[in-house]
């Protein structure tokens, strides 16, 4: 049973010596516990700030610690009344390949709705992100310009379907061709930037966005949200989801500086956490699972195979490795 631990704190960029690869035994489950095979591991940007000695929203690791992740896996033995040998479920479990866990902190998934793998993404917590994140705090209108940063990731690729479905014009920023032209072509965005290759991202958002921006779901931070802010209409609204381009900084910028327009444009700025709306998770995802199933939404998967791979695959969401949701897969059903 081989697991990942938090080998020590990275300064700056995480790289291989902050994993350390342990082999442990498959533990046996207590009461109520059920004995979960890893699947599928998902790595997400907030572990980034689990590896970081500091007051969060998610508790750090210990150095030593076993790290933890969302995992889809089977169900191998279970001594809890919800679950039985061969289910799949989906749970906050451990980067190790396999684990005991009370059944209480597992969901059920259905084989039948849609590929298990989608339970890490599209119609797990990245989807949720993007539902709740856009349609409830950012609050979209028809005719509204909608602006979205790290548009091809797991959390972007859906708001910009979601916007695009409320009658939005919409815009993404992504890091390559591949991604902008995915986001123009096949999810149905009005034009997509890759602010790597630009000349002026100024200019590239003036023109793909020629009547302002109303709304902006912020992924990144930095320079990209500097520029959407200089550009909101009057009344704008901000959701801030992640700020990855801070993530890894060692020394932060000396304060945003657009704040400024936000008063000229009364334009609102709101941070969220799609775990404050837990008591709505099954309303978003069987929403999204149904958006899945007929079509409204696609996804895409960057797969990494190997459990020992997990943190080249967690890495990479740095260096925008992943088009849609970075996955590693650890083992067959
Ligand atoms: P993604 O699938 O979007 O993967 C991360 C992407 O970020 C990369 O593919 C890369 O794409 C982009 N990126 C990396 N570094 C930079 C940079 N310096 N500048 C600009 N873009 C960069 O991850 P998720 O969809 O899982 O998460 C997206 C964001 O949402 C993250 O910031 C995450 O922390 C946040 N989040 C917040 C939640 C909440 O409750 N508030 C819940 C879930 C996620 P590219 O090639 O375009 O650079």
């Amino acid at each position: 049973n081989r697991q990942y631990h938090l080998a020590k704190r990275p300064t700056g960029e995480p790289d291989h010596d902050t994993f350390e690869l342990v082999e442990a035994e498959v533990p046996e489950p207590g009461p109520n516990e059920v004995l979960v095979k890893t699947l599928y591991l998902s790595v997400d940007p907030y572990m980034r700030g689990r590896m970081r000695d500091a007051e969060s929203y998610a508790e750090p690791w210990d150095v030593g610690d076993p790290m933890r992740a969302g995992v889809v896996g089977e169900v191998v033995e279970s001594n809890h009344a919800d679950f039985d040998a061969g289910d799949v479920v989906v749970g906050n479990l451990l980067w190790a390949e396999y684990a005991a866990v009370d059944g209480g902190e597992l969901t059920a998934v259905d084989p039948d709705v849609a590929p298990v793998s989608t339970a890490l993404g599209v119609v797990g917590m990245p989807g949720r992100t993007a539902y709740f994140g856009l349609l409830d705090v950012a609050g979209p209108k028809p005719g509204d310009t909608v602006v979205v940063s790290g548009a091809a990731g797991a959390v972007g690729s859906v708001v910009g379907q979601l916007a695009r479905e409320a009658g939005c014009r919409v815009v993404g920023f992504a890091g390559s061709d591949t991604k902008t032209e995915w986001l123009t072509q096949d999810l149905g965005f009005d034009a997509a930037i890759n602010y790597k290759t630009v000349d002026d991202l100024g200019d590239a958002l003036a023109e793909a966005a020629p009547n302002g921006v109303d709304v902006y779901f912020d992924n990144v931070g930095g320079e990209i949200t500097d520029t959407v802010f200089g550009q909101l209409n009057v009344d704008a609204r901000v959701a801030v989801c992640g700020q990855i381009s801070q993530y890894n900084a060692t020394d932060l910028p000396t304060g945003p500086r657009k704040l400024g327009t936000l008063i000229e444009k009364r334009a609102s700025v709101e941070g969220f956490l799609v775990a404050d709306f837990a008591p709505r998770f099954e309303e978003a995802t069987s929403r999204l699972a149904r958006w899945v199933d007929d079509g409204t939404l696609q996804y895409r998967e960057t797969v990494t195979e190997g459990f020992e791979n997990a943190p080249e695959a967690f890495l990479g969401l740095f260096e925008g490795e992943n088009v849609g949701k970075q996955l590693v897969k650890v083992a067959e059903r």
